[in-house]
């Protein structure tokens, strides 16, 4: 487990399995012969890709950063719940849960079906989430917003946020739209040291060599692309750490302004 210590914070990665990404969706519009190199991706254009939540530990208090895929998804080969047992943490000992996005493999462990009920799977928790993230899931009314947020509402433990809000000293939310219409980066700071959980902001640490390359799938490209820029802007200014939840082998990293031709920005490797 990557672990990690931010001023007074204890920062450790989870990790909730691998799949398969195709690299030429990821890095649109851009061709593999351009985005391929260093991603290990196979000719087809497969590269790994993995799921990895965060916990933070801010002076006994635990939030966790995405819920995993939870009880979806069983091919995956790692569940994050095993790594929070060997923590020695019960799914009861986490207290806050910030949602970066609510796409499935962010959302997926929200909550726990059991006995045909959905049920909140951290039922100590209050689950954060941006306002323009839910808005459009509530009015639609389909599963997703029936079997991962509806009954964290009828539990009281849904608390919705709209644009820049501090949850403690340590802990803000930042909205970074594109990806999804609510995308939220959580950024922390303790005693002097930054670093920025930026969900889907970028899939890959290649992501932030060359913003401009962006999931096709974004809900904004345009947008996705902005908030690339301006993040890898301030991790510059700041010398923030950035810490990514697909990418398989260098998920932390800083950001330096490139020197010379190979991209935009580049990338260091914590
Ligand atoms: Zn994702």
């Amino acid at each position: 487990m990557r672990m990690m210590d931010l001023g007074a914070l204890r920062i450790v990665q989870l990790h909730d399995g691998y799949g398969a990404i195709d690299g030429n969706r990821v890095f649109y519009p851009a061709t593999q012969d351009e985005w391929g190199e260093g991603t290990g991706a196979d000719p087809t254009g497969f590269m790994l890709n993995a799921y990895q939540p965060l916990l933070i530990n801010e002076a006994g208090l635990h939030t966790l950063v995405d819920t995993g895929f939870g009880q979806t998804n069983p091919g995956r080969r790692r569940d994050m719940q095993d790594d929070l047992r060997s923590l020695g943490l019960a799914r009861e000992d986490i207290r806050r849960v910030i949602i970066t996005h609510a796409h499935g493999d962010h959302i997926g462990g929200n909550t726990l079906l059991v006995d045909g009920k959905y049920l909140p799977a951290y039922p100590n928790a209050e689950y954060v989430v941006q306002q323009s993230e839910i808005a459009s899931l509530q009015e639609e009314g389909g599963p997703v917003w029936q079997q991962r947020f509806a009954p964290l509402q009828s539990s009281g433990q849904l608390h919705v946020v709209d644009g820049e809000v501090s949850l403690t000293q340590a802990i803000t939310l930042w909205p970074i739209a594109g990806h999804t219409a609510g995308q939220q980066a959580v950024c922390l700071q303790s005693e002097g040291a930054q670093a920025i959980f930026v969900g889907d902001l970028g899939l890959s640490i290649k992501s932030f060599a060359r913003p401009d390359w962006g999931p096709s799938w974004a809900w904004s490209r345009e947008a996705d692309q902005a908030n690339r820029r301006r993040i890898a802007e301030w991790a510059i200014e700041t010398g923030a750490l950035v810490m990514l939840y697909h990418e398989p082998r260098t998920p932390w990293f800083r950001i330096r302004r490139a020197t010379a031709g190979n991209g935009d920005y580049c990338t260091i490797p914590e």
